[in-house]
């Protein structure tokens, strides 16, 4: 085949918990990964030329050596250059609808399909395990991104655990268009404010003296427990990026009182918001009422669900 037609998912995590620091200047996190029905498309074509190029329907999404999707295939050439010297450079389009810097893994889900795409095209018969070790030099999130479904992530977040796959819960997402959040500012901006409270033990690690503790809401996973899983959400992120953003404040509260809506909270570094729904019918009232409530088209709102797989080929 010459060319591959991906969809790539975004995530959002159901919870997310800073254990303390890293000597290495990462945190230690505890987080659950969720993969979701909103999803980016990537096409990757066999190119005449012998380099890579990106393109991409967002304006906010840079098409230059620092996309993700960019470096993803730039990995691959670099790993793999004989298969690169044969079949030559590759044509990457990528179709936005994840919103960017949302703490959807955008970026990451992309550069997982990108990986996945190029090991079909140049028939490189890579293992996902395998995969996953080279997405992990790209970023965190890229290894889970590319098996999805609902995973544990431990360490920086790079070491996953696969959890029951959690299928068919029905989700609101909002984020505001202008609204952007750096992860690296919510990490950092954490630990210069509550970074204090750790202990530091010998080796250098340093954590809370009162974590939290994933151990309920995986409980309510391997249960398929909806209405458990929905009030055992949990996001440290928060307590940095609400006093920051009043808008997603008043967005998470709207969420919440909305009929049907279990629970809300804000998906990674933020700033968008997500509502666990009882039926997909609710959902839509939801985002309807929410769009009443809020009419500025800054908001960009999505009824999506949970699904239990990352990077597939497109129908
Ligand atoms: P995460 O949840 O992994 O922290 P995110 O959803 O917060 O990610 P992204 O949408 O990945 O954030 O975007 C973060 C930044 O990366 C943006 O400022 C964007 O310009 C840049 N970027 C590079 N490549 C891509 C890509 N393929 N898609 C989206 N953003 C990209």
């Amino acid at each position: 085949m010459r060319s591959y037609s991906l969809i790539a998912p975004a995530k959002i995590n159901l919870y997310l918990e800073i254990i303390g620091d890293r000597p290495d200047g990462y945190h230690e996190l505890a987080m659950i990964m969720q993969t979701i029905s909103l999803a980016d498309q990537i096409d990757i074509h066999a190119a005449s030329t012998d380099y890579i190029r990106v393109y991409c329907d967002h304006p906010q999404v840079p098409t230059d050596k620092t996309n993700l999707v960019y470096r993803a295939a730039a990995l691959m050439a670099e790993q793999f250059p004989d298969a690169y010297s044969q079949f030559g450079g590759v044509d990457i389009t990528v179709k936005k609808r994840i919103p960017v810097a949302a703490g959807l893994a955008g970026g990451s889900t992309n550069a997982a399909a990108v990986l996945v795409g190029i090991n079909l095209l140049w028939n490189l018969g890579l293992t996902q395990p395998e995969l996953e070790e080279l997405g992990a030099t790209l970023g965190s999130d890229v290894p889970f991104c590319i098996g999805g479904g609902t995973a544990i992530a431990t360490g920086r977040g790079e070491k996953l655990a696969p959890l029951p796959g959690l299928e068919n819960i029905n989700l609101v997402l909002g984020k505001y268009r202008s609204l952007e959040v750096s992860t690296p500012w919510a990490y950092k901006t954490y630990r210069q404010e509550f970074g204090s409270s750790y202990i530091r033990d010998s080796d250098g690690f340093a954590s809370r003296a009162h974590a939290v503790h994933s151990g309920e809401i995986v409980k309510a996973i391997s249960h398929q427990d909806t209405v458990a899983i929905a009030s055992k959400l949990h996001n440290d992120l928060e307590k940095v990026v609400l006093p920051a953003y009043p808008q997603v404040v008043e967005l998470r509260e709207l969420f919440a009182q909305q009929p049907g809506v279990l629970a809300s909270m804000m998906s990674g570094s933020g700033p968008s918001v997500f509502a666990i729904v009882e039926s997909p019918e609710q959902a839509e009232v939801v985002k309807q009422q929410i769009r009443t409530a809020i009419p500025n088209p800054d908001l960009e709102l999505f009824v999506t669900k949970t699904i239990a797989h990352g990077i597939n080929l497109a129908a």
